[in-house]
């Protein structure tokens, strides 16, 4: 399987470190057949997808961040059973999970918390038309000035520069194509989807990443989708205006450890097992615990940021969003 991984310049819909793909390539992903009928596919990009097959049909978990992204999805699926997909159940409301809904069957039935429409309204949609009227045309307007000054068009630079430039482009096409729709079912704390034998428990634990984040439970299964309530092997996204709150988030995930799954299909980042709740947890508590000893001390914000090196979190990916989590923290010992 190739991927384009290098020198290729993209902005990202959230996460830092974005796989593209070709749609031939997409077509190659196999995905990991995580216990008898249950899957997820880790690799297109965006946050991770599980998958059920059923008798009476399939039920996947998460959107992708692009129709096309999830038109891909579909067919990968399809390959392994051609049953309908019945189900469409969303993590949470940020845009590299639910951006792809277009790309789906039109008469699938689409699960998330209440709170999810609001907050794409308010939020999710917002972004991307900044990204499809703002962030992309300026972006793509300098890819090319740069090579419109490239005197060799065979040089490596230059083609670096067009690489870039196609993939951005590809992507600024595509935001257009992003259309939301509302949920059929929606839920406060909990819900239970009973189809095909299976029993799928979502839960709402609280506000962690966002205040629409729910976990997705399969019991038969000792499985859980947990939605960017973890991020594997990157520094998570924090967003105080989305519901935030690493407080919380810890208790969440401690309780979420105590449940004993046997596999865990994260947010972003590879598959794991419990002791990935261990994990997330420990680096919100270590980082409090730094924060609150520099603020004791006397320290500025702006001082402690620069203090707390992320050499120590063993983290590399999305690493843009330290500063951020530390100021999140900062502002939550202030109130
Ligand atoms: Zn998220």
């Amino acid at each position: 399987m190739r991927k384009i991984t290098t020198i290729i310049t993209i902005i990202i819909i959230l996460l830092s470190t974005m796989t593209v793909y070709t749609q031939s390539q997409a077509q190659e992903i196999q995905p990991v057949n995580i216990s008898d009928n249950l899957y997820a596919v880790t690799d297109l990009g965006g946050g991770n997808i599980a998958f059920l097959v059923t008798d009476e049909g399939i039920i996947v978990v998460d959107a992708t961040y692009l129709p096309s992204v999830a038109r891909n999805l579909v067919s990968i699926i399809q390959k392994v059973s051609d049953k309908p997909i019945k189900y469409l159940i969303l993590t949470h409301s940020h845009g590299d999970h639910i951006n792809g809904i277009a790309g789906f069957p039109d008469d699938v039935t689409i699960i998330a918390h209440k709170n999810l429409t609001a907050n794409n309204m308010t939020f999710t949609e917002a972004r991307t038309a900044n990204l499809a009227e703002n962030v992309f045309p300026s972006y793509l307007a300098s890819l090319k000035t740069q090579m419109d000054s490239t005197a060799d068009k065979n040089s490596e630079e230059y083609q670096a520069l067009e690489q870039s430039y196609n993939v951005n482009n590809e992507y600024f096409t595509g935001l257009k194509t992003i259309k939301f729709r509302e949920p059929e079912i929606t839920f406060d704390d909990n819900y239970e989807l009973e189809f095909g034998g299976e029993k799928i428990i979502l839960k709402y634990p609280g506000a962690g990443h966002t205040n629409d984040n729910i976990i997705v439970k399969f019991p038969r299964h000792n499985a859980i989708h947990t939605g960017d309530l973890i991020f594997n092997g990157a520094v998570p996204y924090v967003i105080v205006e989305h519901g935030a709150n690493t407080h919380s988030w810890v208790k969440i995930l401690d309780q979420l450890y105590s449940e004993n799954y046997e596999y865990v299909i994260p947010g972003h980042g590879e598959l794991a097992n419990k002791e990935i709740f261990k994990v997330q947890a420990e680096y919100f508590t270590k980082l409090i615990h730094k924060v609150q000893i520099l603020k004791n001390e006397g320290l500025s914000l702006e001082e402690i940021k620069n203090k707390i090196d992320i050499a120590e979190f063993n983290l590399t990916r999305s690493a843009d969003q330290f500063p951020i989590n530390i100021e999140v923290i900062y502002t939550e010992l202030v109130n």
